[in-house]
This record gives C-alpha cells, sequence and structure tokens, in this order.
C-alpha cells in the first residue's frame, strides 16, 4: 500500500482518534488502533478493510464536521479501503478494472450474456428458441454440458486464485503475525454473524444519528443467499457426476429448493442495500466506491432474478433464451468477482483474523 492523500488523511484522524479514545467500544478498529504509536500505510489499510462502515463513529464524534479537525473516520476509511482493492489486485495489470468498475462491470455483464447467447446459437442453432419439456438433460439440448463445465471451471477456477492471490498481497502487507486456532474461530464467527454490523446490539446509522438493524439483517439476507445459491450449483454436480441424475431437477429436489430459497434470499438483499445506497447520509460515504458497490450489487441481483425468472418459466418455449440469459449473467460474476466490490469481503475477513490474532499476540 502507497502513501496518497486518502492514506494521509486517515492518518491525521487516527492520530487524532488515539489520543480520544471516545469511540473504542463501536467496532473492532479502535481497539486495533490503540495497538499502535504509528500509522503505516499498511497500517491503515488494514484498519480501513476492518471498518464496516457503520457510521456510528462519525455520529458519535464531536470532532466531525462543522468542527474545525472535520474528523469523518468512515469516508476516510472507505477512500483507503477504494484504493487498497487496487493495490493488492492481482495481476497488477488487471488492477485498472477497479477505476471506473461501474462502467467495466456493465460491459463485462452484456459481453457476457451476449457470448453465451451466440455460442448456444452456435452450437445449438436454432433449437434453442424452440419448446424444451422439462425433462433430464434438457438444459444440454441449449448448451452441451462440456461447453458448460469447462467454462465455469475456468473462470471460477481463475477467479478464485486471483482472490486467493490479493488475499495473500493483503496479508503480507499487513504484516505477519501468529494465528492461534482460537483466533480462527473468533474471526470465522465475526465473519459469519457480520457482527460488526451489529453495533454492539443496536445496529448501524444507516441514514442518520438513529440506529437499524436493517443493514446487517440485509446483509445476511445476500451473504446466506448467496452461499445458498452455490450449494445448490455443487449439490446439482454431485447429482449428476456421482447419481447420473441430470437437471431440470424436480421442484421440491435439494438443488431447487436451495438455489430458489439462496434467489430470494441474495435478490431481497441486494435490492434492499441498492434501495438503501439513495437514503443515505452522504457525508460520511465515500462516492469512491458508489460506482462499485452498486455494480456489484446489480450483477447478484440480476444473477438471483434471471434464476428465478428461468425456474419459474423452464417448461415453457422461452426456456432456451432464459437460460443462455442466466449463465451469460452467472459468467460475467465469475469473470469480475476478483476485480469487484466482492474483494472487500475477502480483505475484511483477512482483517478480522489478523485482528482476532493480535489480540491473542499483540
Ligand atoms: S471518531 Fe471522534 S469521538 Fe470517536 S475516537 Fe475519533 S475523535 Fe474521538
Ligand atoms: S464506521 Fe463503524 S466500523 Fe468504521 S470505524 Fe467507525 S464505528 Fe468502526
Amino acid at each position: 500500500m502507497h502513501e496518497t492523500e486518502a492514506v494521509a488523511d486517515a492518518r491525521r484522524f487516527m492520530e487524532i482518534c488515539n489520543g480520544c479514545r471516545y469511540c473504542e467500544g463501536f467496532c473492532a478498529v479502535f481497539p486495533a488502533m490503540e495497538l499502535r504509536r504509528d500509522f503505516a500505510a499498511a497500517d491503515l489499510s488494514y484498519l480501513a478493510n476492518l471498518c464496516h462502515g457503520c457510521q456510528g463513529c462519525y455520529y458519535a464524534c464531536q470532532y466531525a464536521p462543522p468542527h474545525e479537525f472535520g474528523v469523518n473516520v468512515p469516508r476516510a476509511m472507505a477512500n483507503v479501503r477504494a484504493e487498497s482493492y487496487e493495490a493488492y489486485a492481482w495481476p497488477q495489470p488487471l488492477a485498472k478494472l477497479f477505476q471506473r468498475n461501474g462502467l467495466v462491470v456493465s460491459l463485462v455483464l452484456a459481453a457476457g450474456i451476449a457470448l453465451i447467447l451466440f455460442l448456444s446459437i452456435l452450437l445449438r442453432s436454432t433449437q434453442m428458441f424452440t419448446m424444451w419439456p422439462v425433462q433430464p438433460g434438457a438444459f444440454y439440448a441449449v448448451i452441451p454440458y462440456q461447453a458448460m463445465v469447462w467454462t465455469g471451471t475456468l473462470t471460477f477456477g481463475f477467479s478464485l486464485f486471483a482472490l486467493f492471490m490479493g488475499a495473500r498481497n493483503f496479508w503480507l502487507d499487513a504484516g505477519s503475525s501468529k494465528v492461534p486456532a482460537r483466533a480462527v474461530g473468533e474471526a470465522l464467527w465475526d465473519v459469519l454473524t457480520l457482527k460488526y454490523l451489529g453495533g454492539g446490539g443496536h445496529g448501524c446509522n444507516d441514514n442518520d444519528e438513529r440506529f437499524s438493524m436493517t443493514r446487517r439483517y440485509l446483509h445476511h439476507a445476500m451473504f446466506y443467499g448467496f452461499f445458498l445459491c452455490f450449494a445448490s450449483t455443487s449439490t446439482a454436480t454431485v447429482y449428476h457426476h456421482f447419481l447420473g441424475w441430470q437437471a431440470p431437477y424436480p421442484l421440491f429436489s435439494l438443488p431447487v429448493v436451495l438455489g430458489a430459497v439462496g434467489g430470494v434470499g441474495l435478490l431481497v438483499g441486494t435490492t434492499g442495500l441498492f434501495a438503501m445506497k439513495f437514503t443515505a447520509d452522504p457525508v460520511p460515504s465515500s462516492k469512491n466506491l458508489l460506482g462499485m458497490d452498486v455494480a456489484l450489487l446489480v450483477l447478484l441481483a440480476a444473477a438471483a432474478a434471471t434464476g428465478l425468472v428461468l425456474l419459474a418459466w423452464r417448461a415453457t418455449g422461452g426456456m432456451g433464451v432464459l437460460l443462455a440469459v442466466h449463465l451469460g449473467v452467472i459468467l460475467a460474476l465469475f469473470l469480475v468477482l476478483p476485480y469487484s466490490k466482492m474483494v472487500h469481503g475477502v480483505y475484511r475477513s483477512a482483517a478480522l483474523l489478523r485482528h482476532a490474532a493480535e489480540r491473542t499476540y499483540p
């Protein structure tokens, strides 16, 4: 992580906060800050990724604007976070995709849908526009199974590796630290419960000084919805490879139930969080993250919506086109994963692990 204007701003605020310490019970950022006297750029990147943007410290701060100190920790941390995504991206030439991220994601989404539609027509001619009854193997009459599996495996495999390398870059920059088993358990709990979106039990300051749990609940819906969709795909893979059962599966089969519940959760979470972007107080937010935030929410919502529409209309003549559009959205999601706001989950989890570790070995 390099010295920048955003890093200098965050350092100035952390030096004021370290003298004040009024917010030390708010979240993990302030106890981690108190373990430090100096704030190198890497320390500030670590603290920024530990910040969940609950905005509690902004509304509680006696030095916030219009005070001459102008302390605005949530905005400063969000600005450093946005820069850290680019700094740790792998491979580095692709880090530029974080700039104008909304446009990048939109273009990849359009290209993903167009590519799958084109491939379907190329490989299956006009068969995809005709009626396909819901019978085992019907999806592969639209797109051959091998093409579907290899495209998904290669793109998702690359993205997972790029995310791993980004997390490694973040971890090395934040400084090595022993990680006891207890710290892994604590960090996992903090991640799975989204503990710091709870603001100590009363929630975040979503719009103003009033506390609310809405953001936390919507994040839960999105987070667990995403994992249920992933579980649905994994179950379908086991069905296909080990049991010889071919998609599409019956309405009350495990892959369909997991996918439907996950899709609804993902759709509710993403649309709710999208709506909150337009009611939130802009002063403690960072405009540097807005495009990235909105792009990922739209992409995830599109993945959920196209999957649910496909489920509802899979026994009609539109099945071929709906399947191609859904797979195009999923392809776009796989491609942009390491160059989208999705990285915040990886870096925040790594920061929480480091925080749990340094509480044990300061
Ligand atoms: S945000 Fe304000 S009130 Fe909170 S610790 Fe910093 S200076 Fe003190
Ligand atoms: S915005 Fe919330 S999570 Fe971030 S530093 Fe302030 S209190 Fe902590």
